[in-house]
């Protein structure tokens, strides 16, 4: 999962940013208003945290673009602001919940995943394949009930290949999941995440097989 975090202080940004990738997510992180507007047209996020006080206007301002998109990305609204009136105001513009500053990482987590479970975004909570299962709200792939474990961007490209199942995944697709804005992609980086997934996959008996279509992208099966 791909998060925008739109925030222009850098002390708070810096730490949503390291807790979210511990939390296995890729981060964008932008501080305006303007480079928010650029970086959601792309529709890579599958989720948005916001902020309100940005130093080109009010954060609110994105949701109408973001709310335009077929997609219902879930969309957190982070501010200083914990009065009453501006928290209506921000689920009545199309937010998915409310935020108010100070709060503890801890929440902002439980927060995502209880919008992440919601139907807008049309996901089930748990993707079974074969063997496989994935756990999107807990961010855990595991066989038979055992824990598979996976560095950060094998899983990201496994939940991708889940969430799209039997279906071709293009190669931008999956890059985009994986490398935030600011990462360096070499170009056999992909291929080089897939075919370990694809060993520990067989070595675990997970009965599904990653297929790789030569130049387009992957796709992930159940065995026959
Ligand atoms: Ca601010």
């Amino acid at each position: 999962m791909r998060i925008l975090l739109v925030e222009d202080e850098p002390e708070m940004a810096a730490a949503l940013a390291t807790a979210l990738r511990n939390y296995d997510m890729v981060v964008d992180h932008v501080p305006t208003l303007a480079e928010a507007e650029e970086a959601v047209s792309g529709e890579v996020h599958g989720a948005v945290l916001l902020d309100r006080q940005l130093p080109d206007g009010d954060g609110l301002a994105l949701i109408p673009k973001l709310r335009a998109r077929a997609d219902g990305v879930p969309i957190i609204v982070l501010t200083a602001r914990g009065e009453l009136a501006d928290r209506i105001a921000g689920l009545d513009r199309g937010a998915d919940d409310y935020l108010a500053k100070p709060f503890a990482i801890e929440e902002l987590l439980a927060r995502l995943r209880a919008v992440l479970r919601r139907p807008a975004g049309l996901q089930p909570d748990v993707i079974r394949a074969g063997r496989l299962s994935f756990d999107f709200g807990h961010r855990e792939a595991s066989i038979d009930g055992v824990r598979l474990e996976l560095p950060r961007r094998e899983l990201l490209v496994l939940e991708m290949l889940l969430r799209r199942m039997s279906r071709t995944v293009l190669r931008a697709t999956l890059e985009q999941a994986v490398y935030g804005f600011s990462d360096e992609i070499q170009s056999n980086a992909l291929d080089t995440h897939v075919s370990r997934l694809r060993r520990k996959l067989a070595e675990a008996n997970a009965a599904v097989e990653i297929r790789g279509i030569r130049g387009v992208g992957y796709l992930l099966k159940r065995q026959p």
